[in-house]
């Protein structure tokens, strides 16, 4: 299976080029970042602590893409309805793992996918899918007498917040009390605010070191507490789940795909 790796400078581009070239029937045949980039033109392997593989980092999506079965996309959201045009063109699958995709590119997103076949996930490890899960039917079972508060710490260089994984979890803990999206959803406090009104969902963001990813969500009550908690020490969890995931899209007709659908939740 030939790949293309879109945002391949990046943090997560160089682990899912290093990830890659250890599996068995896949290789990378393109390599993409931004023209700024100053990587553009050094080797792909070599930029991700591996062997050199011959695949130099280019600026040209488009032609980076005409020998890929699929995309594997961990780029920024700027930009991202010229990628999925691209894309759409090319006719290749695409897993997306960019987070603080606006509404306009989630429509699109979704507009492409009628002609290509998609994964757009906040989180591709298969801890936190489970974890999606086990919020969702504890926020089923534990009434409003169980306040809920998400806490995600990322690495100082996260450009984003809250995470994309946080915000499904708070989508999860609606859809599990039956609540509208940001029905009771409050992100962080200051000041005078009061006591907690009860059904509150409350989301906050920490920042620092180098974490790769942690998410809590806690259930509080009178008398007790319950937390679920995943933490990614490496960025290979989120790296080896997409590539999973292209491999599921191969063969696969247009169509929006999660990754329920990837580990056969
Ligand atoms: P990063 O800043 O280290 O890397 C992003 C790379 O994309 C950079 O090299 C940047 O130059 C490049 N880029 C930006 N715009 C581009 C464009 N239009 N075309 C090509 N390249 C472009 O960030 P990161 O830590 O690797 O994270 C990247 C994204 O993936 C973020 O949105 C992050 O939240 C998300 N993420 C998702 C998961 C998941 O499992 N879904 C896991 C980790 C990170």
């Amino acid at each position: 299976m030939n790949i293309c790796i879109c945002g391949a400078a990046g943090r997560m581009g160089k682990r899912l080029i290093a990830c890659a070239t250890k599996m068995e029937n896949m290789k990378i045949v393109g390599a993409v970042d931004i023209p700024q980039c100053p990587l553009i033109g050094k080797d792909s392997g070599t930029v991700s602590g591996i062997e050199a593989n011959g695949v130099l980092i280019a600026d040209d999506l488009k032609s980076a893409c005409e020998n890929a079965d699929a995309v594997i996309d961990f780029a920024l959201a700027d930009g991202i309805l010229s990628r999925l045009a691209i894309y759409e063109n090319a006719n290749v699958a695409v897993v997306f793992g960019t987070t603080a995709v606006s509404e306009q590119g989630t429509a699109a997103i979704e507009s492409a996918s009628k002609k290509i076949p998609v994964i757009h996930a906040p989180n591709f490890s298969v801890g936190v899918n489970l974890l999606f899960d086990l919020a969702k039917n504890s926020a089923k079972i534990l009434d409003e007498n169980y306040d809920i508060e998400i806490v995600e710490m990322h690495h100082h260089h996260k450009k984003d917040a809250p995470s994309g994984t946080a915000v499904r979890l708070a989508e999860m803990v609606e859809e599990g009390r039956g609540l509208q999206k940001e029905e009771k959803r409050i992100y962080g406090r200051e000041g005078d605010t009061g006591a907690r009104p009860k059904g509150e969902i409350a989301v906050h963001s920490l920042r620092g070191g180098d974490v790769v990813g942690d998410h809590t969500v806690i259930f509080a009550a009178d008398g007790e507490r319950i937390e679920l908690t995943h933490k990614a020490s490496s960025r290979d969890a989120f790296a080896k789940g997409a590539l999973r995931a292209a491999r599921f899209l191969m063969g696969k007709k247009p169509g929006i795909y999660t990754m329920k659908d990837v580990l056969g939740m």
